[in-house]
């Protein structure tokens, strides 16, 4: 738009945050296999990796036994939340000193709208490799950086040359940029979309450039607006640094997999009972349920119902899971996790977000 000044926009990621730390603060785990996550035969998930762990194949949310078994020398440690939350605030202090648009996406990574900043850097580069430095120093730990303009093409490439990367996709590339990047790598496209997309030809963004609007909506619903413009490299989303909740929820994994769906229900009613307790406190009511399950084979779904009254009591949340529950296949196979959510609060422009400790890079 005319008069529309073009964007400056960083996303910062820390390298294998969790592992990094515990690296850092033991020398004898510098330069071997480690996984930050309960060890196996707990039914535990890998939190975070070191890279050395990575090149076995290992990463976040595979679960314990299957890492054990790709690497069996890896070294479990257990993690030290109190120091993640340190470091957080230290690499936060660092992005204050440039901007105060600074929109956390976890303890180790962030967006900066750095268009306007406090020192008057008219390059963004240039301000992402004094933040990459300033990180180094403070915290003896490496970050990866991606600059553009915005959210979108800065997340992405921040994860382009991973660890201790800095890819700056300048305006004029921008269209090239997307065209050329593989599905897999959108940010805002997970593995169940993209092997949708992959299913119909589409590969690349040049593919999904490819589609006409109504289209992408027919075939992904209202998010197929967001494939379009992010296809022509526009995402006006801004850097928000007053993120606001938009779902609360509580998940479990059980101690062994079920396929009883009586157990299955008490499971959840109990899960409905502890989100009750927090949306009362939390002063929230959801119109949208969601249901998550992960089968035995690691296999996650979904499934989500929107009411016409915003709820909170476990009753009322309980009898939308189990009309969800009837479209899933528990009970037929076994189940390893369930977790219900709850979004679409009426009052949600009042709460801000807290931050999971689960949140990982
Ligand atoms: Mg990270």
């Amino acid at each position: 738009m005319e008069g529309e000044k073009i964007r400056k926009i960083i996303h910062i990621d820390m390298d294998a945050f969790y592992a990094s730390i515990e690296q850092r603060d033991n020398p004898k785990l510098k330069g071997k296999p480690i996984i930050v996550g309960g060890p196996p035969n707990t039914r535990s998930v890998v939190a975070t990796c070191s890279y050395e762990a990575r090149k076995y194949g290992i990463h976040s949310a595979m679960s314990s036994n299957l890492a054990a078994k790709l690497c069996p020398h890896a070294i479990f440690v257990s993690s030290h939340f109190d120091v993640y939350r340190k470091v957080s605030k230290q690499i936060r202090d660092i992005f204050k000193d440039y901007t105060d648009l600074v929109e956390p996406l976890s303890l180790d990574e962030a967006f900066l709208d750095v268009t306007m900043n406090k020192k008057n850097i008219s390059s963004a580069t240039t301000i992402a490799m004094e933040i990459k430095q300033r990180i180094q120093k403070i915290t003896e730990l490496t970050a990866s950086a991606g600059v553009s303009i915005n959210k979108f093409i800065a997340k992405v490439a921040s994860d382009f040359n991973k660890p201790d990367g800095l890819t700056v996709v300048p305006p004029f590339k921008v269209l090239n940029f997307i065209e050329k990047l593989d599905i897999g790598k959108f940010y805002g496209i997970g593995k169940v979309t993209e092997q949708k997309m992959r299913k119909i030809g589409i590969n690349t963004g040049a593919d999904l450039k490819k589609l006409e609007l109504n289209k992408l909506v027919k075939l992904f619903g209202k998010v197929g607006k967001f494939y379009y413009n992010i296809s022509r490299g526009i995402d006006n989303r801004p850097v928000n640094p007053n993120w606001i909740r938009k779902s609360l929820g509580s998940e479990i994994t059980l101690k062994i997999d079920i396929d009883n769906i009586e157990e299955i229900t008490d499971i959840l009613w109990k899960i409905a009972l502890k989100l009750e307790k927090q949306l009362k406190k939390l002063n929230l009511k959801g119109k949208t349920v969601n249901l998550k399950i992960r089968y035995y084979d690691f296999e996650t779904l979904t499934r989500s119902i929107t009411l016409y009254k915003p709820i909170y009591k476990a009753e009322d949340i309980i009898s939308d899971v189990k009309l969800l529950l009837n479209k899933t296949d528990a009970g037929l196979k076994k189940v390893r996790l369930l977790g219900i959510s709850i979004s679409k609060f009426e009052n949600d422009n009042i709460i801000k977000k807290t931050y999971s400790l689960f949140d990982t890079h």
